[in-house]
């Protein structure tokens, strides 16, 4: 390795990106290699609420949401395309609601009666970040590059083609690691939404029953309407049914404003069964970041932080050793 404090992040969603940024706040010069720029990325096409949702493994999942949640809420004072909402969510007795304790004390109320929607039992309401990223990502990047950070296209299919590279690699390709790595374990779970016009009903989610995800974000200028949660999934295109019982849903809450749409997105969430976040057992230069299911934005400032935490000690280690 020629630069011992030079780090390349491979991708440009919102891993990347925060991989990246964090890096350069520890110190560390940072290029990004990517096969797409950001605008193309899965991370542009979403809400993006936090939410721990559809992420492993709990225990580290849990510190990562709650170290982004004190970021977004720092950040939602001055960058662009984040705010504070209030968010209600349903529940069960059979749904543990363990992402309660990643709030702040006294952030966390019981939604009354009048406030759950038509068929919901019982919910809680936060107060929780909203990440808008048509604006939040663009900020990323000119943050990034007002910083000293350079971003180039380039495409990679192995591992041993990053060890070639000579800093230190940070694999942030979200799906795409499933080809670089041979990874079985990470698989794409489909999600399709609905962008429409604005709605004036409060955001919330229905999370509880699989295979009917329910979810509606209000963002500054639209509204998105979830959505499908399909394992091993592959089908990138429109499913007009999908759109049929995504909006039967929505009426099914109460909601009788019929929402004009203005684009159906699909995604395809990069699910494993515990986000690999490690460094690669046989290229000790290379650290993977990637298989954040469906909670990528929720989990993405407490994965940074501590890349750059872990990073900084191996260069200790390896400057130590000659
Ligand atoms: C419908 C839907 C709604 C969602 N809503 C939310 C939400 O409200 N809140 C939340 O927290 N999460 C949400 N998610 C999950 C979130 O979108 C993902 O967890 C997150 O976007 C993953 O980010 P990433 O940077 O790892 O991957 P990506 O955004 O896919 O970025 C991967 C990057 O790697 C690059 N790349 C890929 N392969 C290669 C290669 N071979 N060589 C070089 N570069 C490569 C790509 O070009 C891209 O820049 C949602 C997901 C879906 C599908």
């Amino acid at each position: 390795m020629k630069n011992r404090k030079s780090v390349t992040v491979i991708g440009s969603g919102i891993i990347g990106l925060t991989s990246a940024i964090a890096l350069q706040e520890a110190g560390f010069e940072v290029r990004i290699l990517t096969k797409e720029l950001f605008n193309k990325s899965l991370s542009h096409k979403v809400g993006a609420v936090w939410f721990p949702y559809s992420i492993e493994p709990k225990e580290k999942t849990a510190r990562w949401a709650a170290i982004s949640y004190e970021r977004y809420k720092r950040e939602s004072a001055f960058a662009d395309g984040v705010s504070m909402i209030s968010f209600l969510n349903a529940y069960t007795n059979l749904h543990e609601e363990k992402w309660v304790n990643q709030l702040p004390p006294g952030t966390v109320r019981e939604a009354s009666l009048t406030e759950l929607p038509t068929g919901m039992e019982k919910g809680l309401i936060a107060d929780v970040p909203l990440t808008e990223p048509p604006l939040y990502l663009p900020y990323l990047v000119q943050k990034f590059l007002e910083s000293g950070g350079k971003i180039e296209l380039r495409t990679f299919s192995s591992v041993t083609e990053l060890a070639e590279l000579n800093t230190w690699v940070v694999n942030c390709t979200g799906l795409g690691a499933k080809a670089i790595c041979q990874d079985e374990d990470l698989h794409p779970m489909r999600g399709q939404i609905l962008r429409a016009e604005k709605l004036e009903i409060s955001s919330f989610a229905d999370p509880t029953r699989k295979g009917a995800l329910s979810y509606l974000i209000n963002r500054s200028e639209d509204s998105v309407i979830g959505g499908t949660d399909y394992d091993d999934d592959w089908n990138e295109l429109e499913d007009p049914e999908d759109t049929l019982r995504i909006l039967d849903r929505l009426k099914n809450f109460g909601v009788h404003q019929k929402p004009r749409i203005l684009e159906t997105i699909v995604g395809l969430r990069p699910k494993r069964s515990a986000v690999r976040f490690e460094f690669d057992p046989d290229h000790p230069s290379i650290f993977h970041n990637y298989g954040h299911g469906g909670a990528g934005y929720t989990v993405a400032w407490g994965c940074a932080t501590e890349l750059a935490e872990s990073l900084l000690l191996a260069n200790e280690k390896k400057n130590q050793s000659g």
